[in-house]
């Protein structure tokens, strides 16, 4: 006899499908096996760093990504969006400082006429 894991429900051994939640039975494995419980630093890091230091956010999230394959997939979309949020941080950055230098230059070149 095994159990439904979301409602509890007494199930047929054979039952693919719980008959009171309706909800797909597998095979009655602890919860925890399929999701990895070791945490990926670097891309918890790397996503952080997006935010202030673009630059080390596409470092770390680039090793995120490495580590997260070597892990077994953990933390690997946030490694990945670690790296595409330095990446539109930079952008954004060097268009403000592209922007904001043109402008001091041109301040200059009419203060000098
Ligand atoms: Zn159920």
């Amino acid at each position: 006899m095994k159990y439904c894991s979301k409602c509890g429900a007494e199930l047929m051994d054979e039952a693919v499908i719980c008959p009171k939640c309706g909800c797909a039975v597998g095979e009655n494995r602890p919860a925890n096996t399929t999701t990895a419980n070791s945490t990926n630093g670097f891309a918890i890091a790397g996503f952080v760093l997006a935010f202030f230091f673009p630059l080390l956010g596409i470092i770390f999230g680039a090793m995120g990504i490495s580590k997260a394959n070597k892990m077994g997939g953990s933390g690997k979309g946030l490694a990945i969006a670690a790296v595409i949020i330095s990446s539109i941080a930079t952008v954004i950055s060097f268009i403000v400082f592209a922007t904001s230098f043109t402008a001091i230059m041109a301040y200059i070149a009419n203060e000098i006429r």
